[in-house]
């Protein structure tokens, strides 16, 4: 196998795909301003026929799921699945989608199902590591990602014993009634009473911002922790009817496994809801590979462990052509973008920062070569 190449992307989530995906396409750009009747009948954007080069939004999501269905002889749920008027659509299917894409259609892609261990930058050349593979490029796109800090709680397993876990919510987490994102999950809330699983200013801040955007009723949960809330944001809390509650949570209550009813707390109350949001911070930023390569980190007052990768509006480390993008990235001059479309977005900066500086490099050889 070849091992040197010009770009190399590690991470398999939103960040990497996005990237993977506009490396093999060569890059495209497209700008989409829907206007009026009037002006969509002269314009070119009724004659685009396949949107293909985002990922996420390619027919075989959707085909794929009807086909695994019924390859397991399950017509009923096949047929179910067809009827749906809403198909949900998850950031498994989107990256597996395209991994079937590039596999299929861009041999200039290889695709390795391995971590990458090390990371040196050498001269102008970045060396990464993996289980099997040792390859060379002249640029690295890093989408790690990062992982969220989870609610522990004690109970009994299924042997009698005690047990201290985060795994007891996981459940209503796969089933979006424990969820993690304001901004990509808040508006499932609407109507709701919903608790608030943390106990510092940004749950406070979380917790005020769902209550005045959808007027539901919310309640703190600090799972025994003390609160850490300025008093401006407790007037404000109060001034809504936010309760906070600091008992520790004992167990979920649910409808069986598949609907979150509330939580039971350790002075045998039970506080009904439907849904729960978890405002505990981060409980880390993969950035070691990053740190390998001299990459400058934000956030001071964090451990390193929870410092994102500063970035620029390109994406880029401090060290060159180390770019960074998703989750584990950040600029100082904007807020945190841990979104779905900000990983994408930054990962098509990235790659296309890439292919225009490797494009004017061979440009200035071909001038250099001819007289
Ligand atoms: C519960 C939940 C719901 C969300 N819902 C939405 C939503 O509805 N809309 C929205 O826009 N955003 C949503 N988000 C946010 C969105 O999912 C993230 O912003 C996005 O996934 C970030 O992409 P990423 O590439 O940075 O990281 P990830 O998608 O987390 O991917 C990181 C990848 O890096 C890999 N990796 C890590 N270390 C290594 C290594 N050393 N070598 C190789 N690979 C490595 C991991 O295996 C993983 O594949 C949600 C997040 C959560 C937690």
């Amino acid at each position: 196998m070849e091992n040197h190449c010009h770009t190399i992307i590690i991470g398999g989530g939103i960040g990497g795909s996005a990237a993977a995906l506009r490396a093999a396409q060569n890059g495209m750009s497209a700008f989409w301003f829907t206007g009026s009747k009037h002006t969509r009948k002269r314009s070119r954007s009724q004659w685009v026929m396949n949107l293909d080069n985002m990922v996420g939004f390619h027919e075989d999501v959707i085909k794929n799921q009807v086909l695994k269905t019924l390859k397991k002889g399950k017509e009923e749920s096949a047929a179910d699945l067809i009827s749906q008027t809403h198909y949900h659509i998850n950031n498994r299917l989107i990256i597996q989608n395209t991994i079937d894409r590039i596999s299929e259609y861009y041999p200039n892609i290889t695709i390795i199902h391995e971590e990458v261990l090390s990371l040196k930058k050498i001269e102008r050349k970045f060396e990464i590591e993996s289980e099997n593979s040792n390859i060379s490029a002249e640029s690295i796109i890093l989408a790690t990602g990062v992982m969220d800090k989870q609610p522990v709680f004690t109970k009994l397993n299924k042997k009698g014993m005690k047990e201290t876990s985060p795994k007891w919510i996981y459940p209503f987490a796969n089933r979006e009634h424990v969820l993690y994102c304001i901004r990509c999950e808040g508006h499932l809330t609407k109507d709701h009473h919903i608790a608030i699983i943390g106990y510092d200013n940004t749950c406070a801040e979380i917790s005020m911002m769902i209550h005045e955007r959808y007027g539901n009723d919310v309640t703190i949960l600090t799972n025994g922790v003390e609160t850490e809330i300025s008093d401006e944001r407790f007037k404000l809390l109060k001034h809504y009817g936010i309760r906070i509650n600091n008992k520790k949570i004992i167990d979920t209550v649910s409808d069986g496994v598949r609907e979150l009813k509330g939580f039971e707390l350790d002075d045998n109350t039970i506080v009904h809801v439907r849904f729960a949001l978890v405002s505990l911070g981060l409980h880390r930023v993969y950035n070691d590979i990053a740190i390998m390569a001299g990459a400058e980190l934000l956030d001071d007052d964090q451990p390193q462990h929870k410092k994102h990768i500063r970035v620029s509006n390109k994406g880029e480390t401090t060290v060159k052509n180390l770019f960074v993008v998703g989750d584990a990235a950040k600029r100082v001059d904007e807020p945190i973008m841990k979104q779905v479309y900000t990983a994408q977005e930054y990962a098509v900066r990235a790659v296309d920062t890439i292919d225009s500086r490797r494009r004017k490099k061979s440009r200035l050889e071909i001038l250099n070569n001819t007289n």
